[in-house]
C-alpha cells in the first residue's frame, strides 16, 4: 500500500490524483490488474468523473452545496460540519480502477478526484495496486 498526501486549498474542492495514482502503478510495475483508491477521513471522499472541462467540477460542487446546505434547521453535530460528513457520504471513501497495460483503464473525459468537504487540510489517499 501507498499513501498520497495531499494538500487541499479550500474549504469544498476536488483536487485531480488520476497523475500521481498513475504514478504509484508505474513505479510499482503492474501491467494487469486493479488498484484501490481509499480515502480514510470523514469529511473527504473520491469519486470519479470528467476533467476535461474544469465547469463539471464546479457545478458538481455547487449541486452538492445546494442539496446539503452548511447550515439546516436539526443538524445536531457539534463541530457544526455536518454537511462535510453527508457529502463526503455522497461521494464515497473508495474507487476501483482496473488496469490494463500498466495504465489506469479510464475513459477519455475520466479522472479521479480526492473531494475535500472540510478543508483546507492535508488529506492522506491510500493506494493498494493488485496485480493479476
Ligand atoms: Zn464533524
Amino acid at each position: 500500500m501507498e499513501t498520497l498526501e495531499v494538500r487541499t486549498q479550500q474549504r469544498e474542492q476536488f483536487v485531480e490524483i488520476t497523475d500521481n495514482v498513475q504514478r504509484l502503478i508505474s513505479d510499482a510495475g503492474v501491467r494487469t490488474g486493479a488498484v484501490i483508491v481509499y480515502v480514510p477521513h470523514t469529511k473527504a471522499g473520491v469519486t470519479i468523473n470528467e476533467n476535461a472541462d474544469p465547469d463539471v467540477v464546479h457545478d458538481m460542487l455547487l449541486t452538492l452545496k445546494r442539496l446539503v446546505p452548511k447550515d439546516a434547521a436539526g443538524y445536531r453535530h457539534s463541530e457544526g460540519n455536518s454537511d462535510s460528513h453527508v457529502k463526503a457520504s455522497m461521494m464515497g471513501s473508495s474507487c476501483h480502477v482496473l488496469i490494463d497495460e500498466g495504465l489506469l483503464v479510464l475513459g477519455t473525459w475520466q479522472g479521479i478526484y480526492l473531494c475535500e468537504f472540510d478543508g483546507p487540510r492535508t488529506r492522506q489517499v491510500l493506494v493498494q495496486t493488485i496485480a493479476s
